[in-house]
């Protein structure tokens, strides 16, 4: 499942990038270039833009209508959706920044690279294969499992957002 997002969905791009999830976006692309590119490209549309959605469906291509006010609401109605789990594996994590995949990297070869505090206290580093941005699961990891918890019991309550 490949997606394409809205201009509108730059954070829950950010989320489901992480998550494993392959999505394009840009805030350059107007309505009927989204489209176009979602038909070839054969992605998902994601949108919150009502008038968007209906032109997607209206032209055959598949589209998701994002209804969640928090994060974690939207994410659990896409996990629903397109059956995946909201559990981050940082091995098929995607550059939240760029969409390539992020690959572990040898702590030695990023000396100088990071924070000497960074450096000093992880062990684990990841490295975008594409922009070249390093990640690791510094103390912003505590918000982020947060968030995947409240997203996972949001899906198990079967919550209808309609
Ligand atoms: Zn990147």
């Amino acid at each position: 499942m490949k997606f394409i997002a809205d201009g509108m969905l730059g954070k829950l791009t950010r989320w489901l990038r992480m998550l494993g999830q392959d999505v394009m976006y840009s805030t350059q692309l107007e309505d009927t270039e989204l489209l176009e590119v979602a038909k070839k490209k054969r992605r998902v549309l994601l949108t919150r833009d009502s008038e968007l959605y209906q032109r997607a469906i209206g032209k055959g291509i598949e589209a998701f209508y994002v209804e969640g006010r928090t994060e974690a609401e939207k994410l659990a109605e896409l996990a629903e959706r397109f059956g995946f789990l909201l559990t981050i594996d940082l091995t098929r994590s995607r550059c939240p920044r760029c969409n390539a995949k992020i690959r572990l990297t040898p702590k030695e070869t990023l000396a100088g690279k990071v924070e000497t505090n960074t450096f000093i206290y992880y062990d684990e580093f990841w490295k975008c294969s594409k922009c070249g941005r390093i990640y690791w699961q510094g103390s912003h990891w505590d918000g982020i499992r947060a968030t995947l918890e409240e997203a996972k019991k949001i899906k198990g309550s079967q919550l209808n957002f309609i």
